[in-house]
């Protein structure tokens, strides 16, 4: 069973993948190492924009499938 909503999932989701956060404007915020000659591996802030971009995703999915957030099933019987 599928709310109404979910017919503009397509659209909804074409709207999220096309949303992008520039890098530079991301790097601001984002810490930076100084230290001289360091060979460790700090991460990359374009992955961990692409994992919450993933999670947004599918939290909007799973609202507009069947009201998942704005009307959680707590388990009581209604
Ligand atoms: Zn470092």
């Amino acid at each position: 069973m599928s709310d109404p909503a979910y017919e503009y999932w397509p659209r909804v989701q074409q709207a999220i993948q096309a949303t992008a956060v520039s890098r530079a404007d991301a790097e601001w915020q984002w810490p930076r190492c100084h230290k001289r000659g360091c060979q460790q591996d700090h991460g990359d802030i374009a992955f961990v924009l692409n994992m919450f971009a993933k999670a947004v995703e599918e939290t909007v999915r799973t609202e507009m499938l069947c009201a998942a957030i704005s009307e959680p099933d707590i388990g009581e019987p209604s």
